[in-house]
């Protein structure tokens, strides 16, 4: 019986919390639209907003410039409804990692990392992803569900405040002024809730981020590179991890669909619009498989343009790979890539090793990997006998155009 009872207000809960309207869902503009609808003046959903996000609220009775019949009705039809939290672990170098129940048996993880300038957080945007790159522990778990507007902010809502006050800041600081969507998931396959959430970071009455300081890291999406381009421009990071097409379409699946020529144009397209004059290309480095002095050049080659595709001006953000069992991959050696990194510089390019931050708590980059219940097939397509990296052919001086894919 008492089991019986218990259910019954856990149903009753869940009916309660899917009525009413969680105000995390919207950027300003939806919020004025929602507002609009309950018989209140625009004015009124720009003091709610800035009540949620820059103070944190979420009981509405502590909205003390709202008026009371406004309080009534949002108490009635509305919530501000953040993430349960499952753990907090914190790393020695003073990163914060928390993962987040996202319901269904799915948890996500969002990842603070503090530097000496500034506070960074890292964010998911899917629980799972259905990319399946072959050096990342979120795709070896598959695909679940895209996360909804609010559960991308409820990650950098509770970061931001929670942090606010555990850090002890003045009223006016901020814990947190650089976001980076590179949490678990492909962001622009999320981009319906993408877009609302990047707008509420940017909006001075939200977080008033800059955009250079809210990056979006895709490993690929062309079509919505082009669509982020015109809704939306922030900083753009691309997962490169390959300089040619027959490595990269083994190790990110996506390029089949998007090859390097057209990602390349994608990105010359981006700079038009981007608030950063340069794209960042991530390379993770792959011992024996995309880490050959050769390979760099080839890299040179197609960032350049001397490969056929368009020139882009960028950063080579070289990534240390955090090995686990189930890529078959280790990390190449330190010396393989100062290798790499110097071929990249001789050629003018801006090249920074990443340092690894947080990997005593699994929070470094690629080892993100909250809970997810697969219900897309990557996980057996990335279980199945590992795939024979070759080596990248070396090319002769006269092979080298036109980016011919090699698989
Ligand atoms: S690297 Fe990014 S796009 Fe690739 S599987 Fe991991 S989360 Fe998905």
């Amino acid at each position: 019986m008492a089991e019986l009872q218990s259910s019954n207000s856990t149903a009753a809960q869940a009916l309660s919390e899917a009525a009413r309207v969680n105000l995390l869902d919207f950027d300003l503009e939806g919020l004025t639209a929602f507002c609009e609808q309950l018989g209140e003046k625009r004015f009124r959903a720009t003091q709610l907003f800035r009540w949620i996000h820059q103070k944190g609220a979420a009981d509405f009775g502590q909205m003390s410039d709202l008026a009371r019949s406004l309080r009534d009705k949002l108490a009635t039809r509305a919530e501000v409804r953040g993430l349960k939290i499952t753990s907090e672990q914190a790393s020695a170098d003073g990163t914060i990692k928390w993962l987040f129940d996202v319901g269904n048996g799915d948890a996500v993880e969002a990842v603070f990392i503090p530097e000496a300038d500034r506070g960074t957080l890292c964010v998911s945007s899917q629980a799972g992803c259905a990319v399946g790159c072959r050096f990342c522990s979120t795709g070896h778990q598959g695909f679940s569900r895209n996360l909804s507007t609010g559960e991308i902010l409820a990650q950098l809502w509770f970061a931001e405040h929670h942090l606010r006050e555990r850090l002890k800041l003045q009223p006016g600081e901020r814990a947190i002024d650089n976001v980076v969507m590179m949490g678990m998931g492909e962001p622009l396959q999320n981009y319906g809730a993408l877009v609302p959430a990047l707008r509420v970071m940017l909006d001075d009455h939200g977080y008033g981020l800059s955009r250079r300081r809210v990056t979006v890291s895709t490993s690929g999406v062309v079509p919505m590179m082009d669509r982020l381009r015109v809704d939306c421009p922030v900083a753009l990071a691309v997962s490169l991890h390959a300089p040619e097409d027959g490595l990269r379409d083994q190790l990110v699946p996506l390029n089949r669909k998007y090859p390097l020529a057209e990602l390349m144009a994608a990105c010359g397209r981006y700079l038009e619009a981007a608030p950063r004059d340069f794209i960042t290309f991530e390379y993770c480095m792959l011992d024996g498989a995309n880490d050959s002095p050769e390979q760099a050049r080839q890299l040179v080659r197609l960032v350049t343009g001397r490969a056929g595709t368009p020139a882009v001006p960028c950063k080579l953000n070289l990534i240390p790979f955090n090995p686990f069992p189930a890529s078959g991959l280790l990390r190449s050696p330190k010396e393989r890539v100062d290798a790499f990194a110097k071929v990249l510089m001789d050629a003018g390019i801006v090249t920074t090793v990443r340092r690894t931050r947080g990997d005593d708590i699994a929070a470094a980059c690629g080892q993100l990997a909250g809970e997810v219940q697969d219900r897309t097939r990557v996980t057996q397509r990335l279980t199945r006998p590992a795939i024979r990296i070759a080596p990248a052919p070396v090319q002769q001086e006269g092979d080298r155009l036109h980016g011919r894919r090699a698989g």
